[in-house]
């Protein structure tokens, strides 16, 4: 098999469009000159409406955590309370990350495989007036669970003043997001995922709300204060060296989103959810999520006893060139998941499913051939 052929099929990091990759081979620039000021602010401009936003995106060299990070250190004081919902790993990052802080967290958790309700908020924040921010997970890609971000906004805006801040690390870029218009005040995404680059770059986007609060506030941290980038974006650069291949290759990607379209781009992830959900229940492999909460960009399948999921990426990877991936926390060894986000499209979900078939026979347990594939193949034709 061809070594450079391994197909990723996982929750990111994503393959990378070949059009990307050869703009990051451009010769390096001065991260001062004029030149590169220039297309950073372009760029910088260009984000806003993946985001939902008026306001500046801001861009800083670091995988999604640092974004994260950032949402947490900007916004909040040691002894101040936050509630942070958790629906999987991701949850209780955000959760660990504001507790690394001194920030005192009220967790409302639900079982992994559950979206957080609207309903539930509401009634958990009912007998807590003095927290000052709200924090969410939009796809929870530890699960393939989508949490209703608009409707959660909804009841933070009308049963709270806190701040609502949302990690969109894994579906940024492929999902609607109206972060102006649903009342989200901080959204923060990385570039490994549905922006089908490496990693290395962390994007967060601040409502004039959030704005008020950052200004009345001390940063916790050095390298994560959005005061300062703030100031340099003004200038139309960062207050760091910037990953300059890394914003080469994002001008790319404006393109290829623009070309597409967001509506496109959102139908086209909807469309291979629908496929790979069609084709594990014609396989009678379980499904994490339910139909109203599944993901458009992670699939998470549980076999439970029908077979062993580790065994199942093993074959995949070492017979087919696909990986997909493993569970994460208590779930680890027992799911797997299935990326379907980025550069990626319908026919190429044709390709891991049958392949999935395969490696199912390969490793003994029960499968018909081919019934996944025409499940999603059906699924397919009638969207074309
Ligand atoms: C991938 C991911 C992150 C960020 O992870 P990094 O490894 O720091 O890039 C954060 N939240 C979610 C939901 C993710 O999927």
């Amino acid at each position: 098999m061809f070594t450079d052929k391994m197909i990723l099929r996982i929750p990111g990091p994503t393959p990378i469009p070949p059009r990307v990759q050869q703009a990051m081979n451009q010769p390096m620039i001065g991260h001062r000159s004029g030149q590169f000021s220039e297309l950073f602010a372009r760029t910088e401009q260009r984000l806003r409406p993946y985001f939902g936003t008026s306001g500046e995106v801001f861009i800083l060299a670091g995988s999604g955590t640092s974004a994260l990070e950032m949402s947490v250190v900007n916004t909040l004081q040691p002894g101040e309370e936050a509630v942070v919902l958790v629906s999987g790993a991701f949850g209780e990052r955000f959760a660990k990350i504001c507790e690394r802080y001194g920030i005192i967290v009220h967790r409302l958790e639900v079982e992994w495989g559950e979206a957080v309700t609207p309903e539930a908020l509401s009634s958990f924040l009912a007998d807590k007036p003095q927290v000052q921010a709200v924090f969410a997970t939009y796809c929870e890609t530890s699960t393939g669970v989508q949490n209703p971000i608009r409707e959660l906004a909804h009841i933070v805006r009308e049963k709270s003043n806190a701040l609502f801040i949302v990690d969109a690390v894994s579906c940024l870029g492929a999902v609607a997001c109206e972060m102006d218009a649903w009342g989200v005040d901080i959204v923060v995404t990385g570039s490994q995922k549905a922006f089908m680059l490496p990693t290395g770059l962390a994007f967060l986007a601040a409502s004039k709300r959030a704005w008020d609060v950052i200004d009345s506030k001390k940063p916790l941290a050095f390298y994560l204060d959005l005061k300062a980038y703030r100031k340099s974006l003004a200038d139309k650069t960062t207050p760091y060296t910037p990953a300059v291949s890394l914003i080469f290759g994002l001008v790319e990607v404006c393109n290829m989103l623009d070309e597409e379209g967001l509506p496109a781009i959102i139908k086209r992830h909807e469309l291979m959810r629908d496929m790979t959900r069609a084709a594990m229940r014609a396989l009678g492999i379980p499904l994490m999520a339910s139909e109203e909460y599944a993901a458009t960009t992670v699939t998470s399948c549980h076999p439970h006893d029908a077979f062993d999921a580790e065994q199942l990426r093993k074959v995949l990877r070492t017979k087919h060139n696909i990986v997909i991936a493993g569970g994460q926390g208590h779930l680890k060894g027992k799911i797997f998941r299935i990326g379907h986000m980025g550069f990626c499209e319908p026919l190429d979900v044709l390709q891991v499913i049958a392949a999935i078939e395969m490696s199912l026979q390969q490793i003994g347990a029960p499968v018909e051939l081919g019934a996944g594939v025409k499940a999603a193949q059906e699924v397919l034709l009638a969207h074309v």
